[in-house]
């Protein structure tokens, strides 16, 4: 039959007429679908990066070895709030990876892994969430880097990461202060965003990052006792709310605008560069301009939010807020 095929084609090719073409194709779909068969029954686990929200083929597979691992997860074929979670819980208890909550080729080393043989415990960092079924439930889970911490969405109280650090990157000051922390992942993208930049000749600074629980406390009052209750809660944040608690946002800014956190910024061209680039390290303009009415603050040029770099190109490309991507996930 093969050499038959063979001499068919070879008929094709000198001839450009074969009467069983037809017949040919159809051996080769046959011989196509057998392989794809073969593939679904390896369980070879994805290689492909999947975030909260994302469904496909792929997902049962993932749920369903995170099940044997001993997570209570359900079947589901979304990436939900309860997938994410294993995988944080997991990413928390070992070394060498990024804890995101994202699934991706890194990860699935960890799960055929921990398969193979089992080291972490189901909870053991992270508490499972009260609920699967919505999706923004995400504070549920402060180190996912998808958590949308807004005015209807506090974080934990006593929230402080366990992968802060100081990132390698250029500060208007000299002296030692918690807020030039950032988590790890968030550190090392900043790194390889300012090192862009550099390329390009612009002159960023990093002013501001982690903010502690008790730190906000101290800024919300005062801002409060300065300008009254109302306007603070305009430009500041309560005490939870503020995104500088999670670890993964940095205020950036420049010397032409005195390394001040100013709308004028957006103007300079480290503002204009970061508009259009920030998203290929990760990181989302969080407040954009004209957003006001969703995200509940004003425009600002210099709040770098890190998301990864999935969400945040599919945030740049429709001009979107974290929260209207969230919302359409869901
Ligand atoms: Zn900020």
């Amino acid at each position: 039959m093969k050499k038959w095929i063979v001499l068919c084609v070879s008929a094709i090719l000198l001839l450009s007429a074969c009467s069983n073409n037809e017949e040919a194709t159809k051996q080769a779909n046959t011989n196509e679908a057998t392989e794809n068969n073969n593939e679904t029954t390896t369980n070879e686990l994805t290689e492909e990066t999947i975030v909260k929200g994302e469904e496909g083929d792929a997902v049962p597979m993932i749920q369903q070895a995170l099940i044997d691992i001993g997570y209570d997860v359900e079947e589901t074929g979304v990436l939900d709030s309860y997938t994410v979670w294993a995988l944080t819980d997991m990413q928390l208890q070992l070394e060498d990876i990024a804890t995101t909550g994202i699934y991706d080729k890194a990860m699935k080393q960890v799960i055929e892994e921990q398969l193979d043989q089992t080291t972490v415990e189901p909870a053991a960092k992270l508490d499972r969430p009260d609920s699967n079924d919505h999706l923004s439930l995400a504070i549920d889970n402060p180190y996912e880097v998808l958590a949308l911490v807004n005015k209807s969405n506090a974080l934990p109280e006593g929230f402080e990461p366990e992968d802060l650090t100081v990132p390698d990157v250029r500060f208007p000051f000299e002296e030692d202060d918690p807020k030039k922390q950032l988590r790890k992942v968030a550190a090392d993208a900043l790194e390889e965003l300012f090192e862009a930049s550099e390329a390009e000749g612009l002159n960023l600074f990093a002013q501001s990052g982690y903010r502690s629980y008790d730190r906000q406390v101290a800024v919300f009052a005062a801002n409060v006792e300065k300008h009254g209750e109302e306007h603070a809660n305009t430009y500041s944040a309560r005490p939870g709310e503020s995104e500088h608690q999670t670890g993964l946002v940095m205020d950036v800014t420049t010397d032409e605008v005195g390394f001040d956190l100013i709308v004028e910024f957006g103007e300079t061209d480290e503002g204009k560069w970061l508009k259009d680039n920030a998203h290929e390290y990760g990181f989302i303009i969080r407040y954009p301009e004209g957003k006001e009415d969703i995200t509940k603050y004003q425009y600002e040029p210099w709040h770098l939010r890190y998301v990864g770099e999935q969400a945040a190109t599919e945030i740049y490309e429709k001009e979107m807020t974290l929260e209207e991507y969230l919302e359409a996930k869901q």
